[in-house]
């Protein structure tokens, strides 16, 4: 698989980088995997963090493929230099030291650009006895070649759905918004066509008898001041093309961050919304719409989300 380095299409840019004689791409990786943190997550969805004392099992890689005006985990996602270079062997181990500490899953978050030695190291843990879900935590912005290697592998999809596609714009035509905001103007396409093969390889969540995801998808989306994730558009699309059944997690959680700090920020005036949190009625419009659409399972947050759910990643436990 390695011949995949050489001209990396792993996610939506194609950057045709020859990482594999250290060329970079828009992500930054290389081939080695970029660790930024392990830790016990007791702040994810029901299905995955379960009841206390368990957790979810989440590896934070460092480099991101996509670069998110206002993300939460910038310190790790986008700051040059961050985390600390492992090997995929290492990455086994880190599996296991989780599931000895008696997580539910291992939630691998920020997969995208290391996705060739996940895969491995995935195999790997199975054949050693690993038996928990790996989660595929994602920005969804991930390439139909990058999702076949995983296929047999992961058990739960988790991507995100970041925004939907602009219904006035011509079709190929790259979305300003999205570019502005997450370093992305295909965004929604690559986004569409990903979301549609994690269903085909998992299907519908399923969870156990003790309500843990087992397999299947579940999809994020934060919802954004203004309508400016067009949670409006997105909505129709998921139930139609994902089913009604779609497990959803609707967040409420955005805080005006990172690169978004201010409305002197220049580069966002033209985003007001962006410099204050999500109003309550803007959130309960989302989460009408969901039922109204059929989409029963969709997970809502309260609004203190927005202060509760910051990581620091300069601690060694970023959520502790
Ligand atoms: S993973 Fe994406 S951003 Fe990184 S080099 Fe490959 S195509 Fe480019």
């Amino acid at each position: 698989m390695n011949h995949l380095y050489r001209a990396c299409r792993l996610c939506g840019h194609n950057c045709l980088a020859d990482r594999q004689n250290g060329q970079k791409g828009r992500c930054r990786a290389g081939t080695t995997i970029g660790l930024a943190q392990a830790v016990i997550h007791h702040g994810e969805e029901p299905p995955l963090s379960g009841i206390y004392p368990g957790g979810s099992g989440a590896i934070f890689f460092s480099r991101c493929n996509l670069a998110c005006a206002f993300c939460q985990n910038w310190q790790i996602s986008q700051t040059p230099g961050a985390g600390t270079d492992i090997t995929g062997e290492n990455l086994v181990e880190l599996m296991f030291t989780l599931a000895e500490k008696g997580v539910y899953n291992i939630n691998l978050v920020s997969p995208t650009p290391y996705v060739l030695e996940i895969a491995r190291a995935i195999e790997k843990a199975k054949v050693g006895g690993l038996n928990l879900p790996i989660v595929y935590n994602t920005g969804g912005y991930d390439s139909l070649q990058a999702l076949a290697i995983l296929e047999g592998l992961v058990d739960v999809y988790l991507p995100d759905a970041k925004i939907a596609q602009d219904p006035s714009l011509p079709p190929g035509e790259p979305d300003p918004v999205a570019m502005r905001l997450f370093g992305a103007g295909d965004y929604a396409p690559v986004n569409c066509l990903a979301l549609l093969e994690m269903k085909r390889q998992t299907g519908t969540l399923t969870v156990d008898g003790r309500g843990l995801a087992s397999r299947g998808l579940m999809v994020r989306h934060l919802v954004l001041p203004d309508d400016l994730a067009r949670t409006s558009v997105l909505l129709p699309w998921l139930a139609e093309n994902l089913g009604k059944d779609l497990v959803l997690s609707l967040m409420a959680q955005y805080h005006p961050n990172y690169r978004i700090k201010s409305d002197d920020n220049f580069e966002f005036r033209q985003f007001p919304g962006l410099t204050r949190p999500l109003s309550i009625r803007e959130y309960d419009t989302a989460v009408e719409q969901a039922w109204s659409l059929g989409l029963e399972n969709t997970f809502v947050q309260d609004l203190a989300a927005a202060t509760s759910y910051r990581p620091d990643f300069n601690k060694p436990d970023a959520f502790n």
